[in-house]
């Protein structure tokens, strides 16, 4: 049955047709027709001629006025519906790529394909896979080359995925992250799929004259029969995760344990939340030795942090989970403060050096969050050492300037931590006033077996020398790294050769038996 006869509309015509047919038969048989014109004859002396014209002539005139009338509903109809669409469109709908977004996925579409998936009945058909690909390094493009330029990129990128995937089944879920659902592929081709988007998405693509660069992560798996496609694709979001804790441009299908690192991740998180609530992480302190003279010149503070069933949590993860939920801030100013305090029981020319995490340079109350601390507990500024990586100074350089600056007015002393393995370039280092420079740990361990690495190694230490600012060697562990160190006049020590971190009570105890080794010689 036409659809117009389904609506109410078609149903109300049908309905009226019927009964003007079933009049009319009725009119015909009692011959009512004939007795209108005995009537118009019998009464024409009163006007019935002109009556029945008037009423044919009314009836025809609002017969008109009622087509005009549905001309125009119709059109305001149709008006309507295209608004509909459009609005329906801009829903569904990423402006900027104009590819399908999430709630595309989630609605509609993601229901359609649902439906016409249980509807395949061959098994090869049934074959659905969603691919999660995620950009590496986009937040970099953006803060290198403005919005404006991110932007072109993102629709650069997503046409290269379009041209590998059916252009209906890609989407922008968010940001840097799309989705593709593809069928009728096998694990050879799943994995080739997953090569093909990283090199599209990784082959340089040209804006304002700059070749810019991006990396990308995919993750995969494979829609099982029933189950909602959300799920499949979480589990290929999952996977992607996995894919680029691995590092840039890396792929990977979905694995059960996957799932259980996030359930981990999730419990960690919430037991992080009472730590830092409870005040159960606590700072401990790593000696650093002047290598001139043997003295320990500062400490470093750690953080430590064992959960309620005894296990030690190592810092990278917890504090990795704390930047990354935005606990950092209340963590940072907690063992800042007790810090502070602990450092009172020291010489006044032993410093306290600090870590800084890269994230929190994009908090604009760091500088006076540190002051704070400082003022309340009564420690000198020029006690202070700030510890920062290079992938800190990457992000806003401007403001990490301004940071570093303030800081330094101050009279707190910048170290720069980690140093060799970030990002950031030697003239962009060169901008900022650092007080000292941290060698890496990973350079000291390995390098008097590896001759290029000792190249580096004497590099930085002449760096340091140029610039007039002072080396720190991180993770000396035995006396023969120790020795080469001194003879290439490297000034401070950091090590479990010297001492592990240690809990502030044992820091005395460690000062009294460091001088006491000085003063026997
Ligand atoms: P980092 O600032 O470079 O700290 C030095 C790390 O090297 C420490 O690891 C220390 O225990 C370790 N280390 C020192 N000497 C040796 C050695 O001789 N051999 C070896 N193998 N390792 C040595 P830890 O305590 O696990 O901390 C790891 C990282 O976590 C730190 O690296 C720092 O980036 C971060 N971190 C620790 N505490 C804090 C904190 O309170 N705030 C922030 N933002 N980051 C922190
Ligand atoms: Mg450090
Ligand atoms: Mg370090």
């Amino acid at each position: 049955m036409p659809a117009f006869f389904r609506s109410r509309a078609g149903r109300q015509w049908l309905s009226l047709m019927a009964l003007g047919a079933a009049i009319w038969v009725v009119g015909a048989l009692l011959e009512l027709g004939d007795r209108l014109a005995g009537f118009v004859q019998e009464f024409d002396d009163y006007g019935a001629d002109k009556l029945v014209l008037a009423l044919a002539v009314a009836g025809t005139m609002s017969f008109i006025y009622s087509v005009l009338r549905i001309t125009d509903l119709r059109k305001e109809m149709e008006l309507r519906a295209k608004a509909e669409a459009k609005a329906d469109w801009t829903a569904t709908h990423d402006h900027l790529t104009k590819l399908p977004n999430r709630y595309a996925f989630e609605r509609a579409v993601f229901l359609q394909k649902r439906a016409k998936i249980d509807e395949y009945s061959d098994e090869w058909e049934r074959n659905v896979t969603i691919f999660c690909v995620d950009l590496d390094g986009f937040k970099k493009v953006n803060d290198l080359i403005g919005h404006n330029g991110g932007d072109a990129l993102l629709v650069e990128v997503s046409k290269r995925i379009c041209a590998i995937g059916s252009a209906d089944s890609v989407y922008r879920f968010g940001g840097d992250e799309f989705l593709i659902v593809a069928t009728g592929l096998s694990e050879q081709l799943e994995e080739r799929l997953s090569r093909l988007l990283i090199q599209a998405v990784t082959r340089p693509v040209y804006i304002n004259g700059f070749a810019v660069e991006v990396g990308a992560s995919v993750g995969y798996d494979r829609w099982q029969q029933g189950e909602p496609l959300e799920d499949t694709a979480h589990r290929a979001d999952l996977a992607m995760y996995e894919a680029k804790s691995r590092g840039p441009n890396n792929y990977l299908a979905f694995e059960t344990p996957m799932r259980d690192k996030v359930a981990m991740r999730a419990s960690l998180e919430a037991k992080l939340r009472v730590a830092i609530k409870k005040k159960a992480i606590r700072p401990f302190y790593q000696p650093l030795i002047d290598l001139k003279t043997g003295e320990v010149c500062g400490f470093e503070a750690l953080a430590r942090w064992t959960d309620d069933d005894g296990v030690s949590i190592p810092p990278p993860v917890f504090i990795g989970i704390a930047e990354e939920t935005g606990l950092i801030t209340v963590l940072f100013e907690d063992l800042l403060a007790r810090a502070c305090r602990d450092a009172l029981a020291w010489d006044d020319h032993i410093t306290l050096s600090f870590n800084v995490s890269p994230v929190q340079m994009e908090d604009r109350l760091l500088t006076a969050r540190i002051f704070k601390a400082l003022t309340l507990n009564g420690l000198p500024a020029q006690r202070l050492e700030i510890e920062i990586t290079e992938n800190a100074l990457i992000q806003d350089p401007a403001s990490a300037a301004a940071i570093l600056d303030e800081l330094h007015d101050a009279g707190v002393q910048i170290a720069l931590d980690d140093f060799g393995t970030g990002y950031s370039s030697l003239a962009q280092l060169a901008r900022y006033r650092f007080d000292k420079i941290k060698i890496d740990k990973s350079f000291i361990a390995t390098y008097r077996d590896d001759e290029r690495q000792e190249k580096i190694v004497l590099a930085m230490l002449a760096l340091g020398v140029s610039l007039n600012i002072k080396t720190t060697a991180e993770g000396i562990e035995e006396p023969r790294q120790l020795n080469h160190l001194l003879h290439l006049g490297c000034d401070i020590g950091q090590g479990y050769l010297f001492g592990k971190a240690m809990p502030a009570e044992e820091t005395r105890i460690f000062l009294q038996s460091r001088s006491k080794r000085l003063v026997a010689g």
